[in-house]
């Protein structure tokens, strides 16, 4: 298989430079040593940020759930949704595993993630707006 670099998605030609992924206890190859030094800052960002957002999104999932589960109706309802989504776009990759990042790289990955992140924003506020006016 061929081995591509972590952080920008190429395939490595040279010899790679080792990403020791510590939560994933596996290693990621970098192409350079530039992508490593952004690699390895990622990954402490990553740390740091992933419980807040585990715990957030966790929140929310529950409540999404109790709402739904409940079949509760108020404009509310659908504000958990909004959260997570601003969640995930402030934390992208809290629910990836870092071979999921490696086909296509790390910075073009996040742009994919925020970007279905934005579609359940405005997916959220606009069933909010409508339930605000109709209910
Ligand atoms: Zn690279």
């Amino acid at each position: 298989m061929e081995k591509r670099c972590i952080y920008c998605g190429q395939p490595i030609t040279k010899k790679p430079v080792i990403v020791w992924m510590k939560r994933e206890k596996e290693e990621a190859q970098c192409c350079s040593t530039d992508c490593y030094n952004k690699t390895s800052r990622f990954i402490k960002w990553d740390k740091t940020s992933r419980l807040k957002a585990y715990v957030i999104i966790g929140i929310c999932a529950v409540l999404n759930l109790v709402f739904m589960g409940f079949s509760m109706k108020g404009w509310w309802t659908h504000i958990p949704l909004i959260v997570i989504g601003i969640c995930l776009c402030k934390w992208p990759l809290v629910f990836m595993h870092f071979h999921n990042y490696e086909r296509f790289g790390i910075p073009k990955t996040l742009r994919y993630v925020r970007l279905a992140s934005w579609f359940l924003i405005v997916f959220g506020s606009v069933i909010t707006a409508w339930d605000m006016f109709s209910l």
